[in-house]
C-alpha cells in the first residue's frame, strides 16, 4: 500500500519496512520485480552504457503504473542525483536516463537541477539497513529557491533500485522538511517486501 513492493501474504498490506519506518515520502511503486534477469538487465544498464534501455523501461512504467501516475499528478519528474565527480566518470546517470524517458513519454517536466548529492557516499550494496539510512543522510541537498521558484507540490522522485528506501527517503525528508508537499517514488524494480 505505501512502497508498493510485492508482498507474498494477500492480506498483508504494508511491509515490514513501512510498518517499523516512518518514512518521508508518501508512496510509490517500482516497475519490476529485481530478480534473475532484471538484476543483468540493471547492471547493464547503470554501468555499461545500456542507455538505449531506458525507453523500454518508461513504456513499461507508464503501462503497470500508468494509473498510478495518474492518481500522484505529479508536478515534476526528479532523478535521484548521482555524486558529480561520480557522474563525470561514467558518462551518464541512469535514473536521469528513466526521468528523460518517463517525462517525454508522459509529457510531464522533468528538473534535474532541484536536488544534488553533495556526499560521494558508498554503493549500497552490502550495506545493512542501518548503514544504508546513515550513508546517504545529509547527502543530499535541494535548491531552495527553485523548489519556491516553481511551486512543486508533488514530487515524483525516480530511481533504478528500490531496496530499504532510505535513499528516496533521504530525499524526500529534505523535500518536506518546511511545507506539507508529497513526495512520490517510482523505481524501474524493487524487491520482495517481507
Ligand atoms: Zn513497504
Amino acid at each position: 500500500m505505501k512502497c508498493g513492493k510485492p508482498l507474498r501474504l494477500e492480506q498483508k498490506e504494508y511491509c515490514g519496512d513501512c510498518m517499523r519506518t516512518k518514512y518521508s515520502f508518501t508512496g510509490g511503486r517500482a516497475v519490476f520485480f529485481y530478480h534473475g534477469p532484471m538484476k543483468e538487465s540493471m547492471y547493464r544498464f547503470k554501468y555499461s552504457g545500456r542507455r538505449e534501455y531506458a525507453s523500454f523501461f518508461a513504456r513499461e512504467a507508464l503501462r503497470t503504473q500508468g494509473r498510478y501516475l495518474d492518481t500522484i499528478r505529479p508536478d515534476c519528474i526528479v532523478p535521484v542525483p548521482l555524486y558529480r565527480k561520480k557522474q563525470l566518470k561514467r558518462g551518464y546517470n541512469q535514473a536521469e536516463d528513466f526521468a528523460v524517458a518517463l517525462a517525454h513519454l508522459s509529457h510531464a517536466t522533468v528538473d534535474t537541477k532541484l536536488v544534488r548529492r553533495t556526499r560521494n557516499t558508498l554503493p549500497m550494496k552490502g550495506l545493512s539497513a542501518a548503514d544504508r539510512k546513515q550513508n546517504v543522510r545529509n547527502a543530499f541537498s535541494v535548491d531552495q529557491k527553485r523548489l519556491i521558484k516553481y511551486d512543486y507540490q508533488r514530487i515524483l522522485l525516480v530511481d533504478d533500485i528500490f531496496t530499504t528506501g532510505s535513499t528516496i527517503d533521504a530525499i524526500a525528508n529534505v523535500l518536506t522538511r518546511d511545507l506539507d508537499r508529497k513526495v512520490y517514488f517510482l523505481c524501474i524494480c524493487t524487491g520482495e517486501g517481507t
